[in-house]
């Protein structure tokens, strides 16, 4: 069993993201496993400096152990370019020079986003500079999510093709994360669950370059008194390694864990014994409204 946390460098630890590292680690360290952390540093233009740095500290005082080395995906661009090769070499990718205004006018709005219309699909002359795109179908891709149950999704009706390399020679998320987690062998992959709808996307790339599909569980996402998700985009409020013991609790309460009342007021060390002994994924509810 190989787990992972894959946090973006674009701001500090926040309670999301807290959410996803101890949920993944609760369930490595269970599962007498290994956990993995990778920093997703890919999109240099969003990273803010020293963010990296940062969030392992934060890890590292709240008393999360990972195994190995972190990863950096900006030091493994000769992966994903192979990856991309390959698909390449298999007809399953084209060139796109379409600019964001000629697919606003063109597209109709997806769950996630513009759903391309294909426009380059079948165009001879593309200009540079050009995104890579990788075709999809309309055959359903389903899998069986431990916290959310059965997901389905069309790729063709609910996304279009999409992006592996941008313009800008960017690899993307959809791309990297999936060369990475295959790399890397994870088995299981714990996060949140804005990423449930990206999950379809990763397993058609994992199915396209005969990769394995591990298991995925995704979990509730924390939002803020307004309702919003909890993310660098809403301000969501940095964790403070001061207060592990309080932050710690709060999680795996959030997580649906049966805490002790006052676990809070355990000493840090001893949170981490109750939570290695007690977690449980089945107790993960699928949503949670309840603001933090
Ligand atoms: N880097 C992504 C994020 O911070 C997570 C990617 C993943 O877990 O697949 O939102």
């Amino acid at each position: 069993m190989i787990g992972r946390f894959a946090p973006s460098p674009t701001g500090p630890l926040h309670f999301g993201s807290l959410l996803a590292a101890l949920a993944s680690y609760c369930e490595a360290k269970t599962q007498g496993g290994t956990w993995l952390v990778r920093m997703e540093d890919l999109d240099k233009p969003r990273e803010i400096t020293g963010a990296a740095d940062h969030i392992l500290r934060t890890l590292e005082a709240f008393g999360f152990e990972w195994d190995g080395e972190v990863v950096y995906q900006s030091e493994r661009s000769a992966l994903y370019q192979d990856a991309l090769s390959q698909l390449k070499a298999n007809s399953l990718i084209y060139d796109c020079d379409c600019s964001r205004k000629e697919i606003a006018d063109s597209a109709q709005h997806g769950i996630d986003g513009l759903i391309y219309p294909g426009t380059c699909k079948y165009k001879a002359n593309v200009k540079a500079p050009y995104a890579s795109r990788v075709m999809v179908h309309s055959n359903p891709i389903a899998f069986i999510d431990v916290i959310q149950g059965a997901i389905q999704q069309n790729l063709a009706q609910d996304i279009g093709d999409y992006v592996l390399k941008r313009a800008d020679g960017l690899y993307a998320y959809q791309l990297a994360v999936v060369v990475d987690d295959f790399e890397q062998r994870i088995s299981h992959i714990i996060r949140g669950a804005d990423l449930l709808d990206s999950t379809p996307r990763q397993i058609y790339l994992q199915q396209l370059l005969n990769y394995p599909t591990p298991q995925y569980a995704h979990i509730p996402l924390a939002s803020n008194a307004r309702g919003e998700k909890l993310s660098k985009q809403t301000l969501a409020p940095a964790i403070d390694a001061s207060q592990a013991s309080m932050w710690l609790s709060q999680a795996l309460k959030f997580l649906g864990q049966q805490a002790p009342k006052d676990l809070e007021e355990y000493p840090i060390s001893n949170i981490w014994q109750w939570a290695k002994q007690h977690w449980d994924i089945q107790k993960v509810a699928p949503h949670r409204n309840h603001p933090v």
